[in-house]
């Protein structure tokens, strides 16, 4: 067998990766107070009350944003939503924790099973789903060293935010389908606009659970579950790792121990940090402070209505109902905010005009963007959908050449002006006055005699430099195979 990294193995192993996925929820106030969640640059412990902070006898209150936003993760997943979801208590203490326990979901919670469809190099596959639900998140150890002594920080701002996790079955087989299922499934919570499940901020985190078998047997091998990746990059180095180490050792004749290992960026390798036997026992019990939640079919229906079209059913209709290619489909769907804003320009611009739209919009929109770093999007410029219609409805109509509609599109970007008032407040309507151009174009064969010879002579190309005089001299708003032709019939009538 040859994994990935390109090594050589005795035996041929089959990968099996299930993953524990914890996204962190957009909602006002926290799980169970009613402190503002958005703590995000905010002075350490200035997000705080008595529940959160865990005090004795203060009691929880279920945050309904939080339970609909999760019920909205499982519709849009195809889970089942069970009649009856209730919290329980998970204990352990650790420094992080404030209550020495976490309300979080055991054996009822409030989605099973459910699917997430992947792509991966053009092939499709379903990934297939455990259960999703609820939990609070904890404190935040800050690790400090001040040259003479270590010590640690806690702040309480993100204790009691909500916490959503997503299991998958033991489903997925290469540290390329994790990597895909993790940025189809950002990419779904974005489009619910419930989280914005960006790994390196820590609004996603994943552990990742990994075991090799000899191909062809049914049994699971024993699995490794690897946390502390902050990227998606760092989540397939850590897969990839683990499946080479697994299966050295495997060839080995060694056993595979169940154990949790830490993953360390610096190399790229995982280190054990406990075994199974050392494993902590939960001792979940029902919370008692929280009452049982009954989830009734009309709120299921109520719910199903809210869910928007999910990038997988955009991407097909786009490709289908506008005639786009696969790939333009694609970086039109990529957030939702872009269809939204494409589907809006092409209102403005005629639907007859969506191949041309999609040009603009993957072109030279996403290059002024690009220019803006990252994740710019249209929203953070001056720039709106009503731009990009009124834009390829200027040029559609020949009332601008493509290469006037560029610079208009420059001048939208830095002003924020609609393309319509920048073509007429800068005389930019294109010449369509034969005459005109035909004046422009005798003039350019008068002034250059050189370019003339060489045509004659037989060079064609040099037709390109008389038209790029005549451009030029009308700035842009001549149309440039009309002044070819103009130049061409002047030229090649012997007359000049
Ligand atoms: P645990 O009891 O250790 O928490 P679970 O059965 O709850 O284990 O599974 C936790 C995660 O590990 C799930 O994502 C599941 O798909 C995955 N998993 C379970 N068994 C295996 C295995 N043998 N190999 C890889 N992943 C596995
Ligand atoms: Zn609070
Ligand atoms: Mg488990």
């Amino acid at each position: 067998m040859t994994t990935q990294t390109g090594t050589k193995h005795r035996t041929e192993y089959e990968t099996v990766i299930g993953l524990e996925v914890h996204l962190q929820l957009k909602t006002r106030s926290k799980m169970f107070c009613s402190c503002d969640r958005e703590y995000f640059n905010a002075e350490p412990n200035t997000h705080v009350c008595p529940v959160c902070l865990g005090m004795p006898g203060m009691l929880p209150v279920i945050n309904k944003e939080a339970v609909t936003d999760t019920l909205l993760a499982g519709l849009a997943l195809g889970c089942d939503i069970p009649a009856y979801a209730k919290f329980d208590r998970k204990n352990y203490p650790y420094p992080d924790l404030m209550k020495g326990y976490q309300i979080s979901q055991y054996d009822q919670p409030f989605c099973l099973n459910g699917v997430l469809e992947i792509e991966v190099d053009g092939a499709r596959r379903v990934v297939h789903l455990e259960r999703i639900h609820l939990e609070e998140d904890t404190a935040r150890l800050l690790h400090r060293d001040n040259g003479v002594e270590t010590y640690s920080l806690l702040d309480v701002n993100r204790a009691g935010s909500p916490l959503m996790e997503l299991v998958t079955k033991p489903d997925m087989h290469s540290a390329a389908e994790a990597g895909a299922f993790l940025r189809t499934l950002r990419q779904v919570m974005r489009y619910l606009r419930i989280a914005d499940a960006d790994m390196e901020k820590g609004g996603m985190r994943c552990d990742a659970n990994v075991s090799l078998r000899p191909v062809g047997q049914a049994e699971l091998g024993s699995k490794v579950e690897v946390k502390n990746m902050n990227s998606f990059r760092s989540v397939q180095r850590a897969i990839e790792f683990e499946i080479e180490r697994q299966a050295r050792m495997l060839d080995a004749g060694e056993r595979i121990m169940q154990e949790t290992r830490g993953y360390v960026d610096a190399t790229g390798e995982t280190v054990s940090q406990r075994s199974k036997e050392e494993a902590s026992d939960y001792r979940y019990f029902p919370e008692p402070d929280l009452p049982p939640l009954h989830i009734a079919p009309e709120t299921i229906e109520a719910l199903r209505a809210r869910l928007p079209e999910l990038p997988a059913a955009r991407l097909a209709r786009f490709a289908s109902q506008y005639g786009l290619p696969a790939d333009e489909a694609r970086i039109l769907t990529e957030s939702r905010a872009d269809g939204d804003a494409f589907e809006e320009a092409l209102r403005v611009a005629g639907a007859e005009h969506a191949r041309a739209v999609a040009h603009w919009f993957t072109g030279d929109v996403a290059r002024h963007l690009n220019a803006l770093g990252g994740e710019a999007e249209l929203g953070d410029t001056k720039v709106t959908a009503r731009h990009i219609g009124q834009l390829v409805r200027l040029v559609a109509a020949n009332a601008i050449t493509a290469a006037t509609a560029k610079d208009v599109l420059d001048i939208a970007f830095e002003t924020g002006d609609l393309p319509e008032a920048i073509v007429d407040a800068r005389g930019l309507r294109q010449v369509t006055d034969a005459g005109a151009i035909d004046e422009v174009a005798q003039r350019a064969i008068a002034a250059n005699p050189k370019a003339v010879e060489d045509y004659r002579g037989g060079k064609q190309s040099a037709i390109g430099f008389l038209v790029g005089q005549v451009m030029r001299e009308m700035k842009g708003r001549a149309d440039a195979n009309t002044a070819a032709e103009t130049l061409r019939r002047h030229l090649d009538g012997g007359a000049g």
